[in-house]
């Protein structure tokens, strides 16, 4: 019996498709056990108009003081301040901008857009994968995760196959397509997340797949866990069979972060 690893990617009511307050879903991680949590609310867009699934910018400071309150409603739990930073290229100085704003604990940088107009796990959007290859897609994908890495505007790196998301799988072998993403990641010291989300949609797995992780244990690159809890009853789940799935690929640990800083705990 070892306690479970924090759920570090937590949302929030501000970004229109989630429900239950910082709040709440600490009290949740209270009742389930887990030591520690974080938020990673989808980030704010230096213009509102964006797209509707994220806060607007007037609404970050009630963010942060939002999981201040969730910090000092539940004192046994230790609650973490991030953020879900999508990655755009052109965006790097935003995010930079974003980061000086407040004390974050960690940023989870997320490739949701593939281009300027299509964010490829958006429900909404799903009909385009039905005139698409999906080896292109993915690798347009893949190749947008290599520089959300390699900007090194990130602790960690989230969801790293989302792509499969939908079950819109290339016929051919992928994963070289994800080895230059992976040497950046570990070139930039960032770690890689264990997000069970998946097992909720199409694609029925975890991100990312066992191979994924097996070649990034390899290269030593450390992870975390996040639920990507869009509601309460969403915090920590699946986390025995994500700590379950670690351990078989061979990792002992997982990272905490404070002020963008990691320390290594055992699983
Ligand atoms: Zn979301
Ligand atoms: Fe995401
Ligand atoms: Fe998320
Ligand atoms: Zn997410």
């Amino acid at each position: 019996m070892t306690t479970l690893p924090a759920d570090y990617h937590l949302h929030t009511p501000l970004c229109r498709h989630a429900t239950g307050e910082p709040s709440a879903l600490a009290a949740v991680a209270v009742a389930r056990g887990l030591p520690e949590i974080g938020f990673s609310d989808h980030n704010p867009m230096p213009r509102d108009d964006f797209d509707d699934w994220r806060m607007r910018l007037d609404q970050l400071d009630g963010y942060v003081d939002a999981v201040a309150r969730a910090r000092h409603d539940h004192p046994t739990l230790v609650v973490r301040l991030g953020l879900e930073v999508d990655y755009l290229p052109d965006h790097e100085d935003w995010i930079r901008d974003l980061a000086a704003r407040h004390p974050w604990d960690y940023f989870i940088g997320s490739v949701h857009y593939i281009d300027r107009a299509w964010d490829i796990d958006n429900p909404a959007k799903v009909s385009r994968w039905r005139n698409r290859d999906p080896f292109e897609v993915w690798t347009l994908y893949f190749e947008r995760l290599t520089q959300a890495a390699a900007s090194r505007l990130f602790d960690i790196i989230g969801h790293a196959d989302l792509c499969k998301k939908f079950g819109f799988r290339p016929a051919r072998d992928w994963l070289p397509l994800a080895m230059p993403f992976l040497d950046a990641t570990r070139a930039a010291g960032a770690a890689l997340e264990i997000n069970t989300a998946g097992l909720r949609k199409d694609c029925a797995e975890m991100y990312p797949n066992p191979q994924l992780l097996a070649a990034a244990a390899s290269l030593g690159i450390p992870i975390t866990f996040g639920s990507d809890a869009h509601a309460p009853g969403e915090v920590g789940a699946d986390f025995d069979r994500a700590v379950a799935f670690a351990r078989q690929t061979g990792y002992t640990h997982a990272l905490r972060f404070q002020r963008r800083r990691s320390t290594p705990v055992p699983l």
